[in-house]
């Protein structure tokens, strides 16, 4: 019955926003099955230091649709986050992060990953059961993993939040905070909480160093982040005058095109093979 009230809800809009509507409907219904049938990867994107080293990488989930092709994160993971399916393909992509680790630690390749966990999979009253079981069962390091949120997951100032994320900390997980600036949160967790890391979000990325805005705001994060002891991560570095600019302003980690695209986990590690590290 939700999808006959979905139907007339839809009947009622304009044709144009019908098929928009219907779009993010198929791609729920397709979303279902897309992990059992899958067509889901994992991508991976290295984070370079000064001295071109890879420090680290995050993990992105991909999806080939088996006719539309593949399908962008921007279209799938909101259908994903509203769904609560983001619960399910979150914790696979958590999976794929420590099979990875351990062929990395075969490669004596000691990088850390980066994952990113939706508030939907915070709200489950047995998320850190779940992450410490997945570290039994696969024997990955938890001091090797990176939390990848957001701002809105710690506006939301719940305390239970608050006391999984210690005792995910407790295990050995670092936190990082995701496109750092967007959100519309108080700077009052930094002092609460031990984040590890704070990436900051590619529209600022991008006007430096033209933009004087961009530039006032990423010095001051840059400033900031060293009275917190905060690692920070530029994401969407595409040209070298970026490069230029937030290494001689003391930013640790940069991951963009210009370094490299996000690509197969395999391509990857094949890769960090063959190179010295
Ligand atoms: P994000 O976590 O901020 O990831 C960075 C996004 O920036 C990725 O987009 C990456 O491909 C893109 N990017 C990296 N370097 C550049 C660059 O130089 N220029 C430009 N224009 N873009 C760059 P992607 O893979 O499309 O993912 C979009 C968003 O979808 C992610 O943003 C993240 O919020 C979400 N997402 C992706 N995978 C997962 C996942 O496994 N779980 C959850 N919860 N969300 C995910
Ligand atoms: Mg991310
Ligand atoms: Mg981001
Ligand atoms: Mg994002």
């Amino acid at each position: 019955h939700a999808k006959s009230t979905g139907a007339n809800r839809v009947a009622a809009f304009e044709p144009g926003m019908q098929t928009e509507i219907e779009k993010l409907f198929l791609i729920e219904e397709d979303l279902k099955t897309a992990l059992a049938l899958g067509q889901l990867s994992v991508h991976v994107q290295p984070q370079y230091n000064n001295a071109r080293a890879v420090i680290g990488a995050e993990l992105l989930m991909r999806w080939t649709h088996p006719e539309r092709g593949p399908v962008s994160p921007a279209d799938f993971i909101p259908v994903a986050e509203t769904s609560g399916l983001i619960v399910p393909l979150g914790e696979w992509v958590l999976e794929q992060a420590m099979q990875t680790l351990l062929a990395l630690e075969r490669l004596a390749c000691d990088v850390s990953l980066s994952v990113n966990v939706s508030p939907r999979q915070f709200r489950q009253l047995d998320f850190v059961d779940r992450v410490r079981a997945l570290l039994q069962r696969t024997g990955a390091r938890a001091d090797r993993l990176i939390f990848e949120i957001t701002e809105g997951l710690l506006v939301e100032r719940s305390d239970s939040v608050l006391v999984q994320m210690n005792e995910l900390i407790a295990l050995g997980i670092r936190f990082s905070i995701d496109d750092f600036g967007t959100g519309f949160s108080s700077l009052g967790y930094l002092k609460r909480l031990p984040i590890h890391e704070i990436k900051i979000d590619r529209s600022f990325i991008n006007g430096v160093p033209d933009d004087e805005g961009d530039v006032a705001i990423v010095r001051s994060v840059l400033l900031m982040a060293r009275q917190f002891r905060l690692q920070v991560i530029a994401e969407g570095v595409e040209d070298q005058r970026q490069v230029d600019f937030l290494f001689a302003n003391g930013c640790e980690g940069l991951q963009g095109f210009l370094f490299s695209r996000p690509q197969a986990v395999d391509h990857w590690l094949a890769e960090l093979a063959l190179a010295p590290h």
